[in-house]
């Protein structure tokens, strides 16, 4: 690529509206423009980069063994309606109408979309298992966008649903796409980690967030650092922040060791006991009063109609409580844990995330333990109980408890989702199985914010002069700057020959033949962070080198033909 003949436009001045590195720098370095609130057009530069991760994704889905497909972006309202979704997607959804005044959405994922084009592709679980997947814009009508591409409302996302007969092999492809996602991020050049996400409001699943781990991130990650478990401690703070003041005067009349029933309990709170209890989680606060810490949680099926408060030993030492346990502690029978905890160890989740799943929180600290209602009387969805996938998904290091706890900031760039049978029976979609009768399969879904992992490889690799793109994503691998082509027509055509030499190697090069002044071109190939700069001068052509300089080098040095491109390869 020429430059002279590219549409490059970048710019000084640090744009006033611009509060995190990423967005002012893909702004400087005319990546994209802004055509309205969340809406971004992207620069051929832009694209290119985007481009880039795209085709990693690709790469890495096919060879997962997804299928690529693509489903219309205009979704019509009848099939929202029958997962449901029309109502309870809420004011993300971006609805439209037709001049037939149907409705329709604009689709910001496609469960129902991919659930329809099955029922009409397949009809037996010998065609099963499938992964299909696109790469396409999704609409989400966020309530703030902001920080660019990072949150728009109009956004770039790969989407991948599978379908399978049985759980376990919803677990395998679970799995598989898990190690799909690692690869591609570990591809890209990014510091990424992956932690366990609450599933929250679509409840009953299991799920795997991939976070680019990032300062400016929005997500507050927890993980032990010697057993390498993580968890986004982020979802359930805004329910319990909610919920905190009025527990807390609640608790303050609550003796320890004592025997509560729900009701009185309920009574304590002031809440309307709606619901019977599904599920307790376990809360310690650590012993110095710094962070709070879920130590385990229980979902039963069956009701619980009274606590018995008592010391659970060791429970201040954030140790992983055994099924055995937390019955004795909960003065619970035998079969009172419900199929999550069917493996006899109960997941050590860090920080409140769990509290949002939990009906009711058990916390203990060095003043005694604690009750706190958490979902009651509060206008939460309904958890889905369809999908009773925990137990199939295994796979996250189990926490033993020791070693010491660490809290990182993420951009959430992949997000992996054990989705069950929720859409498929809803749906009414079903296959043949082997017996010849008919089952609805169990689904996966997979998103990736393609367009989101621009900007968060940037908050990840930059500094004063630009962005220092980590080398698969930049928009070109090297350039060969020349200095004065219309002054000196041998150094013009000795960087052209370079140019091209390299191109035929192999090395995906462009020509910085717009003829700026060196300053100003310098700064320009900084700003849009090409990995290697090659500098085509008199001089260099006199002595015989060119003056190379990598992207984090702290200084160019001259190197003969033979050196550079050793380097370059
Ligand atoms: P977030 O928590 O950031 O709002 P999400 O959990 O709502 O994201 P998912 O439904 O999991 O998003 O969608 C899959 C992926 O799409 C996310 O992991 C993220 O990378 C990307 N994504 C979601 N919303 C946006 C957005 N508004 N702009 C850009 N990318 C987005
Ligand atoms: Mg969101
Ligand atoms: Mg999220
Ligand atoms: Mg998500």
């Amino acid at each position: 690529m020429r430059l002279s003949q590219f549409h490059l436009r970048t710019e000084k001045e640090t744009p006033a509206d611009a509060e995190i590195a990423s967005h002012r720098l893909m702004l400087r370095a005319g990546m994209v423009r802004k055509l309205a609130a969340g809406l971004y057009t992207w620069s051929p530069l832009g694209l290119r980069v985007l481009r880039k991760v795209e085709s990693i994704v690709r790469e890495e889905m096919d060879r997962a063994g997804a299928i690529e497909m693509a489903m219309p972006s205009v979704q019509p309202r009848e099939l929202w309606e029958e997962s449901g979704r029309w109502r309870r997607f809420g004011p993300q959804l971006l609805k439209i109408r037709d001049r037939r005044d149907q409705d329709y959405c604009f689709t910001p994922t496609a469960e129902e979309a991919v659930t329809d084009f099955f029922r009409q592709e397949i009809a037996s679980y010998k065609q099963l298992p499938v992964n299909f997947y696109q790469i396409t814009s999704k609409f989400r009508d966020e309530i703030r966008p902001r920080f660019g591409v990072m949150r728009a409302r109009e956004f770039i996302m790969k989407d991948a649903y599978s379908f399978h007969v049985s759980d376990e092999d919803l677990q395998r492809e679970y799995r598989n796409m898990y190690d799909a996602y690692s690869r591609i991020f570990t591809r890209l050049g990014l510091r990424f980690r992956a932690v366990f996400a609450d599933t929250g409001a679509i409840g009953g699943s299991a799920s795997h967030e991939f976070h680019v781990l990032a300062d400016s991130g929005e997500d507050a990650l927890a993980f032990a650092q010697e057993s390498g478990y993580a968890a986004n401690v982020e979802l359930a703070e805004a329910i319990c922040n909610q919920t905190r003041p009025a527990a807390t005067q609640a608790l303050e009349k609550v003796e320890t060791p004592t025997q509560k029933t729900c009701e009185d309990v309920a009574a304590l709170l002031g809440i309307p006991l709606q619901r019977t209890v599904k599920s307790i989680a376990l809360m310690g606060v650590d012993a110095g009063g710094g962070a709070q810490f879920v130590l385990a949680m229980v979902r039963g099926d069956h009701a619980l109609n009274e606590i018995k408060v008592s010391k659970l030993p060791g429970l201040a030492d954030h140790r992983l409580a055994t099924e055995a346990e937390i019955r004795e502690y909960l003065g619970a029978e035998p079969g009172f844990l419900g199929p999550y905890n069917a493996r006899g160890k109960i997941r050590v989740l860090a920080d409140r995330s769990v509290c949002a799943m939990a009906d009711f929180v058990v916390g203990a600290n060095e003043n005694g333990f604690h009750l706190t209602g958490v979902n009651w009387g509060r206008d939460l969805p309904e958890p889905d109980e369809t999908a009773d996938i925990r137990n199939v998904v295994a796979g996250d290091p189990s926490p033993d408890g020791n070693g010491s706890l660490g809290i990182a900031r993420g951009i959430e760039v992949g997000h992996v989702f054990a989705l069950g049978r929720k859409y498929s029976e809803a749906m009414h979609c079903t296959v043949l199985d082997a017996d010849g009768s008919a089952v609805h399969p169990a689904m996966g879904c997979y998103g990736i914010g393609v367009s989101r992992i621009v900007a968060a490889a940037i908050e990840q690799n930059h500094d004063e002069a630009g962005i220092a793109w980590p080398a698969p994503m930049a928009p070109w691998q090297a350039v060969v700057c020349v200095i004065n082509p219309k002054g000196n027509a041998e150094v013009a055509a000795a960087a052209d020959a370079l140019y091209r030499e390299l191109g035929e190697a192999g090395i995906e090069v462009a020509l910085d033949d717009r003829g700026l002044r060196p300053g100003p071109m310098f700064a320009d190939i900084e700003l849009i962070g090409i990995p290697h700069r090659i500098v085509v001068s008199e001089r260099g052509l006199a002595a015989g080198t060119f003056e190379y300089r990598a992207r984090t080098a702290t200084g160019p040095e001259n190197l003969d033909r033979a050196s550079l491109l050793a380097r370059l390869r």
